[in-house]
């Protein structure tokens, strides 16, 4: 399968933005050995910005516009270099890819970029992508930015033409309702289609460092399955729930527009 998994900061780096050595080493062990197995993986990686907080022992997520550059500027090479020294321990070559909103919306533009991820896929290694957040800036009324991962794995995914988006999260999937809160909350394990109810049960959920909730994991879902690509929700806090992901077991929330009995 051709796989693009997305990793959010929580599940790279501490509370403090520092690496999350274990959890991190876990996660390459893993993509490593997915890849052995003949997956082909695309990761979609946030955490410049988070690691450049730590990197740079700011006291937290910075709200200025140059702040957060200089971070991300300082962030995603220390994240690339992690990823760099941790896949090659196992044999795999990474490969690092920035883009803009405009890099996945002008035709011209994006189609250059889906033949980056292809050929990169086809000489065996991981492309490592990420929105290019030293210099995309949100102004007002100019849509440069994509803003935030979730919706960018979803593109990812559709622009590599995956069988199979992975969102690791702080998160077990989709819930009734708020797990932090409410003790009653369930787990919902499969979800065919992204209906008023099931966006009500979105909230707003989110980490200090990163910037996603369950919101931007349902717009991700949403072009998923228009595109009828599935995508899973886990907690990336065991990295080793993606070997059950990949195998079609019952793990976190599926998003499948596919038709066959509930699982
Ligand atoms: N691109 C941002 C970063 O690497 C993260 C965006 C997100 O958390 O969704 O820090």
């Amino acid at each position: 399968m051709r796989i693009v998994i997305k990793i959010g900061t929580s599940t790279l780096t501490h509370g403090t933005g520092s690496l999350n050595i274990r959890r991190t080493e876990e996660l390459c062990k893993t993509i490593s050995d997915l890849k052995n197995c003949g997956h082909e993986i695309v990761l979609v990686s946030s955490g410049a910005i988070g690691m450049g907080v730590g990197r740079l022992h700011l006291p937290g997520r910075p709200s200025d516009m140059p702040t957060k550059q200089a971070a991300a500027a300082v962030g995603q090479c220390e994240m690339m270099y992690t990823y760099d020294r941790m896949f090659d321990m196992y044999n795999h070559v990474s490969a690092q890819i920035l883009v803009s909103g405009e890099d996945v919306k002008e035709p011209h533009r994006k189609a250059n970029f889906e033949n980056t991820v292809r050929r990169l896929l086809e000489l065996g290694a991981i492309p490592v992508i990420n929105e290019n957040d030293a210099v995309v800036t949100d102004e007002i009324g100019v849509e440069t930015t994509i803003g935030e991962n979730d919706t960018l794995s979803a593109i990812v995914a559709c622009c590599a033409g995956a069988d199979l988006l992975i969102i690791l999260s702080d998160i077990n999937g989709l819930y009734t309702a708020d797990p932090r809160r409410d003790p009653n909350a369930v787990l919902i394990p499969l979800v065919r289609e992204i209906t008023p109810e099931v966006e009500a049960l979105a909230g707003s959920a989110g980490t200090s460092l990163g910037t996603g909730g369950m919101s931007t994991k349902l717009s991700a879902a949403k072009l998923c399955m228009a595109a009828g690509i599935d995508m899973i929700i886990i907690n990336g806090s065991s990295p080793e729930a993606l070997y059950d992901a990949v195998e079609g077991k019952c793990v976190g929330t599926r998003f499948t527009s596919r038709g066959g009995a509930d699982t």
